[in-house]
């Protein structure tokens, strides 16, 4: 998928979840898959564009919640499941295990 169709995806959990990035970038990225700064700014790997859209998902909505929740805690897990329909602990090891290249 192009940078333009991710950052569309991006806007669309944006509206689901609520909240509104302030910018919204795509670059490469060695050790992290996505990152998010106090100010609202959005950063997410170029990798995660060829990644299955289950894990996508997962990690946009994962960057969008903590627009809102800054940490994991337990109202973070429960809407993460909400949105995505995926479980915290299994996609957090997806995310561990891919982030090593
Ligand atoms: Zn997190």
């Amino acid at each position: 998928m192009s940078v333009s169709e991710f950052k569309e995806e991006v806007l669309h959990w944006a509206k689901k979840v609520g909240v509104s990035p302030k910018e919204i970038h795509v670059r490469k990225m060695s050790r992290k898959w996505a990152s998010c700064s106090s100010k609202g700014r959005l950063t997410f790997s170029y990798d995660l564009l060829s990644q299955p859209k289950d894990f996508r998902t997962y990690v946009i909505v994962h960057e969008l919640l903590h627009l809102r929740y800054p940490n994991h805690g337990k109202i973070f897990r429960s809407l993460l499941k909400l949105y995505t329909g995926l479980t915290f602990k299994v996609m957090e090891g997806q995310w561990e295990g891919k982030v090593q290249r």
